[in-house]
């Protein structure tokens, strides 16, 4: 990433900062690696993320290590050991096989396993109200790197995480996430975005949901692909998320979680989709959206971009209550989201949505070394009221000063030679008409100031 393209991504992340804040999230910083367990457990050992796209490292060399291990062991437990320095149970074999695991490390794919584990390590479920946290940051996953699909790639996401409330009170916190969400794409410029929304039940209602599924996709097997066949028994979730051409029309009819969740969820669906109207929020529902995750429940929801091809999901998120749990914490429900940064800043470069760039101030002309302390005085002065400066190491001539001021983009150019410093008036010229002036140091900085850019 480079200038100036830069400057679109602080354009960006300042947006967030500033509209999150509005809705009193604060930022959290978590690890860029942590245990391979925690994504094992956090994100699910069946997702993709966690079965193909993590970049996993052992934490340690392992194999010498593993002789140490086995052979401090020995000394202290000889009898767990046969002669051979083998474990005399398959149990302890595999409790050791557990820990040469635990002793492997990920770079993070996603980070709401780690601000969950967070939440748990610094107790912040003893925190007032709901924790509501942001973070922006790079994620790893092993992809095949093609437009909006990258190996180190940018998301900017939130999560509130609470232990109190009902339904309706969580289907107010989906809203007000979502509700966020919009206004920082709103910030942003980014247009024709589209919100999908779906519940996919809880663990009373899925599973039922799942076998209906499961005997539908049976009796159409025939016509289904070779990976939809196997998923028939694997997840059938997922063929609802099947692109390809010949299935379409069969998904279509299949049933429809929303006709077969459990009053909870209905509820709690029908609480969030009234609050998105009352909040102004259009959506459209989308049944098959399903997150790959075992943990989410009920609220789903994606948003897309133009001008991305078929990489159009800028956003996906949704709740995951019993997340915490899983990982050792205490009871605590979870909404959030993650944004692709990446995609959002290619679909605004698509709308040709590009930041203004603070131009360069001032370009100091400075001429004959023994003028050179009092550039670097000017040029300091300069900064601290808050202009940009360009002030050369090496003396240059006149003409060639001036030329090097015109292409950087400056919109002054202070020249301070010998009449100058004696004076202690010095000449400003501005670039754009050529207009000069001789002012001392005070009125210079108002003049400058004065003349500045919004
Ligand atoms: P996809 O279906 O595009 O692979 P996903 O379900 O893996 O997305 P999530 O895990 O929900 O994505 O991540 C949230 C968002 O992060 C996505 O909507 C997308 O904008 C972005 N994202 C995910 N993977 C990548 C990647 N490899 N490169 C760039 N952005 C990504
Ligand atoms: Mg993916």
């Amino acid at each position: 990433m480079l200038p100036p393209e830069t400057a679109l991504w602080n354009f960006v992340e300042s947006a967030v900062r500033d509209v999150f804040r509005a809705y009193n999230f604060q930022e959290i910083r978590t690890p860029i690696f942590e245990a391979t367990e925690l994504f094992a457990r956090g994100v699910g050992e069946d997702t993709d993320i966690v079965s193909k796209e993590m970049f996993t490292f052992p934490l340690r060399p392992t194999r010498p290590e593993l002789v140490d291990e086995i052979f401090e062991m020995s000394e202290m437990k000889p009898d767990l050991f046969t002669p051979g320095g083998e474990f005399v149970s398959s149990e302890d074999k595999m409790e050791f096989e557990k820990r040469k695991r635990s002793e492997s490390i990920s770079l993070r794919p996603e980070a709401t396993a780690s601000v969950c584990r967070a939440y748990i390590e610094h107790g912040m479920h003893t925190l007032p109200g709901n924790v509501k946290l942001y973070y922006m940051g790079p994620m790893f996953r092993r992809e095949r790197p093609q437009k909006g699909r990258y190996r180190q790639f940018y998301q900017i996401g939130a999560e509130v995480l609470s232990h109190t409330g009902d339904l309706k009170d969580d289907a107010r916190v989906d809203a007000e996430v979502i509700e966020m969400l919009t206004t920082f794409f709103e910030k942003a410029g980014l247009e024709g975005t589209a919100l999908y929304l779906n519940s996919i039940g809880c663990k009373e209602c899925r599973p039922k949901y799942v076998e209906l599924l499961r005997a539908a996709l049976t009796k159409v097997k025939d016509k289904l692909g070779p990976d939809s066949q196997r998923r028939i028994e694997t997840n059938p979730l997922r063929v609802l998320d099947s692109k390809l051409e010949s299935e379409q029309a069969i998904i279509e009819k299949l049933p429809r979680i929303a006709e077969h969740l459990c009053p909870d969820c209905l509820e709690e669906y029908t609480e969030v989709k009234k609050q998105l109207a009352m909040r102004g929020i259009s959506y459209a529902q989308n049944f098959r959206l399903v997150r790959g995750l075992d943990y989410y429940m009920r609220t789903t929801f994606e948003i897309t971009a133009p001008g991305l091809g078929s990489q159009n999901a800028v956003c996906g998120g949704g709740r995951y209550d019993g997340l915490v749990e899983l990982l050792g914490g205490p009871p605590t429900k979870g909404i959030g989201f993650a944004i692709g940064t990446d995609r959002v800043i290619l679909s605004l470069q698509d709308m040709r949505k590009l930041p203004v760039e603070r131009a360069l101030d001032v370009y100091v002309a400075w001429m004959g070394e023994k003028n050179y302390p009092a550039a670097v005085k000017i040029a300091r002065r300069l900064r601290e009221a808050g202009l940009a400066v360009e002030l050369p190491p090496g003396e240059m001539k006149f003409g060639k000063a001036l030329g090097l001021a015109d292409k950087l983009g400056a919109r002054y150019a202070l020249i301070i030679g010998d009449d100058e410093v004696a004076s202690g008036q010095f000449t400003v010229k501005r670039l754009e008409d050529g207009e000069q002036k001789k002012l001392g140091e005070r009125e210079l900085v108002a003049y400058l100031k004065a003349g500045e850019a919004p």
